[in-house]
């Protein structure tokens, strides 16, 4: 943290908190909206072909632009930024903004904690260089083991062996844990369920499924294909059985369970059938600095052009603290037949 903003943090006043009384201790930055995969759910082909027009390079967040703007966010109580995209290992030269980012001291001394969502598809090359740039721990996104299946829903028949190829890479170079996330998606891989939770039982990787949620428009989400998270933990219960585990801190996005015969751990993130609005603590920053105060959101604030038009780290602080303390988000919550037509921002382009 430079030093004037380091003086602009200690006059700022107390961290701010929302109208609900909620503190902000998460960021997530999106570092680009261009993505290699084409998942049905989230990006699918037929609407981002070789014509769709994904944003220049001038108008994305530099690196010092990103720097900047995390540091401002830990001097209001950040303490964990998430690294995501559109798929963020296609940003050129990536490790060099993560030795940026892990470089960043909290006010008040604690460590921060630095992590990344990826597909898996570049970890074989890049594991390394991140871990060594400072990146503690990373999420790979894997919704199926059966290449049929994995490759329909990627879109581009890529292969499974290739993000257990990266997983194993992340793993050998100490990014630790590796957490797995699946989407479950009824009628599509709910037969994929089983097969990974006991790939994950025998390799240690903390897997965590998540509930199919109605972000953006383009994958034509219908509450049908959305498998709840008690079915998941009942058909996974009569494998091995599990039992629930409290939350680490405030905020945890998924519902932990452990294996009864001590065989590791699972998360269900149930964004859609129990929502977790009450304890979200997450800001989103877009790949061209808009910020986003809930996934589900239809507009966001303009952060890059506050820090384009106005040096002052003083402003700064002011603006990301005024618009944090103005949120009252809470759409999981109040989603209903009348929010689901909403002019949403699409997952990849806000940063998932
Ligand atoms: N490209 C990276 C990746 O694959 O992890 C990061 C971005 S991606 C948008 C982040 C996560 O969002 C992935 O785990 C993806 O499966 C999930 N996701 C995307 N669309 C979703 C949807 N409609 N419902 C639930 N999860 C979704």
């Amino acid at each position: 943290m430079t030093a004037s903003l380091e003086a602009a943090v200690d006059t700022a006043g107390p961290a701010p908190v929302d109208r609900l009384g909620r503190p902000l201790r998460d960021l997530r930055i999106s570092v680009t909206d261009r993505c290699n995969f084409r998942c049905t759910y989230c990006m699918p082909k037929e609407i981002y072909g070789r014509d769709y027009a994904f944003l220049p390079h001038d108008q994305i967040l530099t690196f010092e632009e990103i720097e900047r703007v995390a540091c401002a966010f830990v001097g209001l109580g950040v303490e964990k930024l998430r690294i995501t995209g559109g798929e963020p290992l296609v940003r050129r030269n990536l490790p060099d903004l993560i030795a940026m980012l892990a470089a960043i001291d909290r006010p008040d001394g604690g460590g921060l904690d630095l992590t990344l969502t990826t597909n898996g598809s570049a970890l074989r090359a890049l594991a390394r260089p991140l871990a060594d740039a400072g990146l503690r721990r990373v999420t790979v996104s894997l919704d199926s083991l059966d290449d049929a299946v994995f490759g329909a829903m990627n879109g581009i028949e890529f292969p499974v062996a290739r993000v257990l190829d990266g997983i194993d890479a992340a793993l050998e170079a100490g990014l630790d844990p590796v957490k797995v996330n699946m989407v479950v998606r009824r009628g599509v891989n709910e037969a994929s369920v089983l097969p990974m939770a006991a790939w994950a039982r025998e390799t240690g990787v903390t897997l965590r499924f998540i509930e199919y949620m109605d972000v953006g428009h383009s994958n034509g989400w219908r509450l049908e294909e959305v498998v709840p998270a008690a079915e998941l933990a009942a058909v996974i219960d009569a494998a091995w059985p599990i039992e629930p585990v409290d939350a680490a801190y405030r905020g945890e996005v998924a519902e932990r369970w452990r294996y009864a015969d001590g065989r590791g751990e699972l998360g269900i993130i149930s964004s859609v059938t129990r929502p977790f609005c009450g304890d979200c603590t997450r800001a989103r920053l877009s790949a061209e600095g808009t910020l986003y105060t809930c996934l589900f959101a239809v507009r966001g604030h303009d952060v890059r052009a506050q820090v384009r038009e106005d040096p002052s780290d003083e402003a700064l602080l002011a603006y990301l603290a005024g618009i944090w303390s103005g949120r009252g988000d809470r759409y999981s919550e109040l989603r209903s037949q009348a929010t689901s037509g909403l002019p949403k921002v699409e997952m990849f382009a806000m940063g998932g």
